[in-house]
């Protein structure tokens, strides 16, 4: 396995692998990895020849206020885990490699930013894209895994491939839980041993719903309320937002398509995130 810092080489590798008729499967990541990741990594291994995993912490995707500082770190523990799944090519660039600092261009979608996570974090999806799109010219990929985990982060990111005519292609992956239903994520680390157990809860908001939804004719509003209800009963945690949209454009839902049910939820400072496609 091999650890690249520089776009000059990371760029030379991709021209390679290419030049010798094969193909490519990206995953990019903030690191600190864990079962979610691999199991990304599995499948970009299915779909290519060979596997680049990105490791960088995109400071662009961080309003001042929010974690960028205190997100976890953990490049060996991230390089073993890689090896451990046979990752071809961890891509570890610094940020002075990334963004010169004269940078100002960015890529950003409009219509599917402005709702979910884009309330709270206005300027996160723009920083989302501009690195995805850059990560993409940099490693040359011909498909990328996303974690559905992430689901607005994915839908995004497709609209995005679509419209700027990436040759990539995507490839939406589904979440991986701890025993408990918790979906994993890297910020669970920052939950004491009282949080850890009650964000349990969030998944069994999604499962209650989902029971509730496949009863009855759905009121999304009424079934918002219940939600609400089911998780401050169970956790001392502040929702950001419950929304119901739909699953492949992040309209409101109509009928007869697949619905995302999207949660975040702060557990102190901590802000997690979990959906749930009813259909
Ligand atoms: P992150 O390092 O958190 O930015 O995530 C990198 C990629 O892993 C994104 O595509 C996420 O959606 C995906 N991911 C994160 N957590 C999970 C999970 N629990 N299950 C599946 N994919 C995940």
């Amino acid at each position: 396995m091999k650890v690249i810092k520089t776009i000059s080489e990371m760029v030379a590798w991709s021209r390679e692998i290419h030049r010798a008729g094969k193909t490519i499967g990206f995953v990019p990541t903030m690191g600190y990895l864990h079962e979610g990741h691999l199991s990304l990594i599995r499948r970009a291994k299915a779909l290519c020849d060979f596997t680049v995993v990105s490791i960088y912490v995109n400071p662009t995707q961080f309003a001042p206020h929010e974690d960028l500082a205190r997100y976890p770190r953990d490049f060996e523990r991230d390089e073993q885990l890689c090896r451990s799944a046979a990752t071809d090519v961890i891509f570890y660039p610094e940020t002075r490699e990334i963004y010169q600092p004269d940078h100002f261009t960015f890529v950003g979608t409009e219509k599917m930013t402005g709702k979910l996570c884009g309330l709270s974090r206005p300027h996160h999806f723009r920083g989302v894209t501009t690195i995805v799109a850059k990560l993409f010219n940099i490693v040359q990929p011909d498909c990328a895994v996303f974690g559905q985990k992430d689901a607005q982060q994915a839908l995004i990111i497709k609209k995005m491939v679509s419209d700027l005519n990436f040759p990539v292609q995507i490839d939406v992956a589904p979440i991986v839980r701890e025993e408990d239903g918790l979906a994993m994520s890297s910020r669970n680390k920052f939950l004491d041993s009282k949080q850890r157990q009650e964000a349990a809860s969030i998944y069994q908001t999604l499962q209650y719903v989902a029971a509730q939804y496949r009863k009855e004719k759905p009121d999304f509003n009424q079934l918002k309320k219940e939600a609400a209800n089911f998780l401050n009963n169970r956790a001392e945690c502040q929702i950001d937002y419950i929304e119901f949209l739909d699953a492949e454009n992040l309209e409101p839902p109509a009928a007869d398509r697949p619905v995302l049910m999207a949660v975040a939820v702060y557990f102190g400072q901590t802000r997690l995130i979990d959906n749930i496609v009813l259909s």
